[in-house]
């Protein structure tokens, strides 16, 4: 008995020790990987503000470092007067994000998701396990349509390519009050993946920023660079992303891989909502951090949110297939019609 527990023991150290010295540059893409952290409706002038006050340090580091850049060029809700002009909301954002397509393909014109096209414009993440199946994908949320619809929907007869699909489900009834425990929670199970594993995507999504400018957390907060409790959510969720950097530095073969780290929202919002197409809404961030990083492009043109999922198959080396669609398609002027607008 006592030999087999040593035999175990021994094991257990070989298996940890493997673990422990990370893969490198092995992996599906010899080592590249993406970290995608999506912070949901945290308005872009209040992101800066939130910086310029110290209230986002790790962000900040990340995007003042000589591989990382912050753009507020970037926008949400599709081309004004086109067909592919989308409600700036979580349900069609989120999809055009994880997708790289706005609502003319992917269909998902709100937070219901009827009509929604997942099958043939599909997370970024099945065409990284159609290509390299043996690929680590995870992913992990506290708001459930990110899975339930957007990488559920995008499933080939039902069959998972998430390795690690993590839902922290936060009280919808109570508008989601309590999504800064929830993002605690997406943060640790998020920590506990990239200590552990080998992840070559991973997309991580926190909530409470979003529920602050509803007021639905505190009724004094709203969308907007002067709502100190606002800024104080990005500044809890600034303190998770930090985790996160830092887990990611502290991967035994680090510097021997090559992350591609992109931070961004959905959607702005004023007062305490959002849906519209005002600047505010509609003018969204980007912090990205890589060593093959378009600067130049991304620091000086206005950017779709669409434009990420491209980025990520560039990194990865992925060429992307034809009937994938990935690139937004080219602005149609139309006159815009007066009642696209909404307040
Ligand atoms: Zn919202």
């Amino acid at each position: 008995m006592r030999s087999f527990i040593t035999l175990l023991l021994l094991l257990l150290g070989f298996v940890t020790q493997l673990a422990a010295h990370g893969p490198g540059k092995e992996g599906a893409f010899g080592g590249k990987r993406v970290l995608f952290i999506g912070i949901d409706g945290c308005r872009a002038d209040a992101m800066a503000a939130a910086m310029e006050r110290g209230m986002a340090p790790q962000i900040k580091m990340l995007s003042e470092d000589k591989n990382g850049l912050l753009t507020r060029q970037l926008y949400a809700g599709g081309e004004l007067g086109t067909p592919t002009y989308q409600p700036t909301v979580s349900g069609p954002g989120w999809t055009s994000l994880l997708t790289g397509v706005w609502v003319n393909k992917h269909g998902v014109k709100d937070n219901r998701f009827i009509g929604g096209r997942l099958q043939s414009y599909s997370h970024f993440m099945r065409h990284i396990k159609e290509v390299k199946p043996k690929a680590f994908c995870a992913s992990f949320a506290d708001w459930p349509p990110i899975h339930d619809f957007i990488a559920d929907g995008s499933r080939v007869n039902g069959q998972e390519f998430l390795n690690v699909k993590f839902t922290c489900v936060p009280d919808a009834k109570r508008h989601f009050i309590d999504n800064p425990e929830k993002d605690i929670e997406v943060r640790d199970e998020a920590l506990k993946t990239l200590h552990t594993q080998n992840p070559d995507a991973m997309f991580v999504y926190f909530g409470q920023v979003d529920e602050f400018g509803h007021g639905a957390t505190d009724s004094r907060a709203s969308f907007s660079p002067d709502s100190t409790l606002y800024l104080n959510s990005i500044s809890h969720v600034d303190s998770h992303v930090g985790e996160l950097i830092r887990a990611m530095h502290l991967r035994p073969k680090f510097a021997e891989e090559n992350w591609l780290v992109f931070i961004t929202t959905d959607h702005g919002g004023r007062g305490n909502s959002h849906g519209g197409d005002s600047e505010a809404e509609r003018s969204i961030w980007l912090v990205a951090h890589g060593k093959e990083l378009s600067r130049e492009k991304l620091l000086n043109e206005p950017t779709p949110q669409t434009a990420l999922v491209p980025m990520i198959y560039k990194h990865l080396g992925i060429t992307p297939k034809p009937e994938w669609n990935p690139e937004a398609p080219p602005p149609v002027a139309e006159p815009i019609k007066a009642d696209a607008k909404k307040s």
